[in-house]
């Protein structure tokens, strides 16, 4: 089915964390740097006599991620490179195989939320790209507002062969922050805001476990607000601010 003689073997690295906590900066350092590696594989063979066929590189961010552009992958701190928006992770798939990239970089792969009867689809496609003997690398978001796995992040994490964990700092006290704090109106989110609410006067911020609130405004079988004072000291402060 393949060819065993091909020096080229499936990987899959994942790079996971907070917001700005530099994962689409790694992402695109990572890219440059198979850019390179690619360069040196031709040189070396042109060396030796022989020939190395140069792994195509195909970038690609999810089609709701346009905070900077439509065209490109950004950092917070300015790092920039062209990438395709893909709306489905069977498009992201397709255009893969249309190009014959041999390496993939994604950006924002938390988005990839569709499921079909198996689970995310875009579990399969990672599978299915590894079996290629595709070199992979994706970057995103593990735990969405609630603190909860962020849609596919936590089988991306189980599938990858190596991860990357960043942590950002928390706006309101310099601590290690490792969930997005967000705000609705300047109102700490209720649990049960859907997780992409587009079009939504919002904000996120990077907090720490001890700073990050999220309201639970209808009670269920297991309310994991109980037992969390800091809910409680949360509502006072904003009742105390919307005097
Ligand atoms: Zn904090």
């Amino acid at each position: 089915m393949f060819d065993t003689k091909s020096p080229d073997v499936g990987h899959l690295l994942a790079i996971t964390g907070n917001m700005m906590s530099g994962k689409t900066e790694e992402l695109i350092a990572r890219i440059r740097t198979f850019e390179r590696v690619e360069a040196i594989r031709v040189q070396a063979a042109k060396r030796e006599g022989t020939r190395y066929k140069r792994r195509k590189i195909g970038v690609y961010k999810h089609g709701l991620d346009t905070r900077y552009s439509d065209t490109e992958i950004a950092s917070h701190s300015g790092q920039r490179m062209q990438a395709s928006l893909v709306e489905s992770a069977q498009a992201l798939y397709e255009d893969v195989i249309k190009n014959g990239y041999g390496i993939v970089a994604c950006d924002e792969v938390q988005f990839f939320m569709e499921k079909d009867d198996d689970g995310y689809v875009i579990i399969k496609v990672l599978a299915q790209l590894l079996r290629r003997r595709c070199l992979v690398v994706v970057s995103g978001l593990d735990k969405d507002f609630r603190g909860m796995p962020f849609g596919p992040m936590g089988d991306i994490l189980a599938l990858a062969d190596e991860r990357v964990s960043l942590t950002s700092t928390c706006v309101r006290c310099g601590a290690p922050a490792v969930l997005p704090q967000r705000l609705i109106n300047g109102r700490p989110a209720d649990w049960n805001d859907p997780i992409v609410f587009p079009g939504a006067t919002e904000a996120y911020e990077p907090r720490c476990r001890r700073c990050h609130v999220t309201f639970y405004s209808q009670s269920t079988e297991l309310n994991p607000a109980d037992g969390f004072e800091s809910i409680a000291l949360a509502k006072a402060e904003v009742a105390a601010g919307n005097e």
